[in-house]
């Protein structure tokens, strides 16, 4: 009867918080749904897994305020599952640590549907190790117990044994339980736990919001309040705690919880994001640019049915070197048809796109600056040749125009444009205006001066006041300054890996 339906449940653990701990099964599963149902703990960038067309369900659960009850949870799942969807039903941390998962499934058997469980890493165990405490250790702790911290523990009948748990477990962790601190403390004391023990409360834990506190048990419920510690949170109490001073990898990230603005577009943002997380950045990504096709392909098709004619090419961006092969691609001819042509990438990024096609590169400049560009390929190299750039049409031509002044025929090929994007603006004015973000990144002209156009100058120097201004060149720096910005940052090299390093170096010192 069973197999009748196709409809499947999976509860699977979304893990902690960092979207990197959620397991492959996991991910696999959410990118195979027709359904997705989710609630605040479980991150919502995995929806970006789902299929186009997938059913996204939010669910809700924070503290009091329930968007949705248990009951109405479990109808919206054995409805879908009844009509023969496949659902990723995504919890926090583990289904099967104080999520829920239990009564979820026993629903599931009680309607004759199908259920499967994806264990996730859960909350004691990323929180921990994320802080720098590891639950057992041979020297400190032989045992741990994971605790509900949500039961009222002045209840009359507690479904915790308070006496045997405050002497007989070594690492005691406690979820739910910030509100219930100062009882849990009193009832471990009271039944013998050393009010010594070291503690921790840890907020967040494998997020950029992580937050911890230490401190001993007969103290740490006051430093959690002092210290404005909120749910979710949890609290691990045991000699490990001492550990952290020593162990702790993440919060001393050289840009643990700086909230850094990333402008450039989607498409090319992902690396550079990707290293500032690394380093421990709340990356937002904010781009001022998006890359289309230009309107008109009539200069590039041009330049491409007498590319023989040309002696050099110069790609001036890795978008530059994409939208080219494609349109090379589009129109049946392929990288062959470049033979005889000499490269200039304008930067190190750029060489590798071309590199990666098969094509030798030429010349790089060691700077991105006209002067620079002709010395280095030599003035013979640029007197009375013909010389193709493949790019977005921009106001800025110092470079051809120096060509040209030197007898180059500069051909200018139109091969994409940059436009504004929709963009999540409401939300990142909020948090330039409540000062929560500490740097913004420009890695292009055109990034600035978007960056500027979608606020109004005024405007965009007053949320950016304050904030540190990090520019990728002296090009950009120089348009940043004509809009009245000071870059605080900008790195010798012009690459992306470059102003990561300036933006480490800069918020160690600071
Ligand atoms: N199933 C989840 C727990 C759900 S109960 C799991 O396995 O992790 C919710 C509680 O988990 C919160 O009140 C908090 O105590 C804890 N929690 C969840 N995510 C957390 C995080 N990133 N850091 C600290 N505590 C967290």
């Amino acid at each position: 009867m069973k197999d009748m339906n196709k409809g499947i449940v999976y509860l699977i653990g979304a893990g902690p918080g960092d979207p990197g701990l959620i397991t492959i099964r996991g991910r696999d599963l959410i990118t195979r749904a027709d359904v997705v149902v989710y609630d605040y703990l479980a991150n919502p960038k995995f929806l970006k897994y789902a299929r186009e067309g997938a059913e996204i369900i939010y669910v809700g659960k924070m503290g009091g305020c329930h968007t949705k009850t248990q009951d109405e949870i479990n109808e919206i799942i054995v409805d879908r599952c009844r009509s023969g969807k496949i659902i990723a039903r995504l919890k926090g941390g583990d289904p099967y640590i104080f999520g829920r998962g239990g009564e979820e499934a026993e629903e599931l058997v009680k309607a004759g549907l199908r259920f499967e469980v994806v264990p996730g890493v859960t909350a004691a165990s990323a929180a921990t190790a994320y802080s720098g405490i590891p639950l057992t250790h041979r020297d400190h702790t032989a045992s741990v117990a994971f605790i509900t911290g949500h039961e009222d523990p002045t209840k009359d009948e507690s479904n915790i044994n308070w006496e045997k748990l405050a002497t007989g477990v070594g690492t005691l962790v406690f979820y739910m339980g910030i509100k219930n601190l100062p009882n849990i403390v009193e009832n471990l004391i009271n039944n013998g736990r050393n009010p010594d023990t070291p503690c921790a409360v840890i907020h967040r834990g494998s997020t950029p919001d992580q937050r911890t506190v230490t401190g001993p048990l007969s103290q740490i419920a006051k430093i959690a309040s002092e210290a404005g510690i909120k749910p979710p949170a949890l609290t691990v109490v045991g000699d490990v705690v001492g550990l952290k001073s020593t162990l702790d990898w993440f919060e001393t990230k050289p840009l643990f919880g700086r909230k850094i603005v990333v402008t450039r577009a989607r498409e090319q943002a992902s690396g550079f994001a990707d290293i500032l997380a690394e380093s421990g950045a709340d990356v937002i990504e904010f781009p001022t640019i998006e890359i289309a096709p230009p309107k008109s392909w009539e200069s590039l098709d041009k330049a491409l049915d007498q590319l023989e004619s040309y002696d050099w090419i110069v790609f001036t961006s890795v978008n530059g070197v994409g939208h080219f092969v494609k349109r090379l691609f589009d129109r049946d001819m392929d990288i062959r048809d470049l033979k005889g042509l000499k490269t200039l990438c304008i930067g190190p990024a750029t060489a590798d796109a071309v590199r990666a096609l098969g094509v030798r590169v030429d010349f790089v400049p060691k700077e991105y600056r006209a002067e620079s560009i002709i010395e280095g390929m030599g003035e013979e190299n640029i007197r009375g040749k013909n010389i193709l750039i493949p790019r977005a049409k921009v106001a800025r031509e110092v470079l051809p125009d120096e060509m040209r002044r030197l007898g180059a025929q500069v051909t200018i090929a139109e091969c994409y444009e940059t436009v504004l994007p929709e963009s999540n603006k409401d939300q990142v004015r909020a948090l330039f205006e409540e000062k929560k973000i500490d740097a913004i990144t420009f890695t292009s002209s055109s990034t600035v001066e978007n960056f500027m156009s979608m606020w109004g100058n005024e405007e965009g120097l007053k949320l950016l006041d304050g904030v540190c201004v990090a520019s990728i060149g002296p090009i950009t720096s120089d348009t940043a300054r004509k809009l009245g910005l000071k870059p605080d940052i900008e790195p010798e090299k012009f690459t992306t890996a470059a102003l990561a390093d300036a933006l480490k170096a800069h918020f160690t010192k600071s």
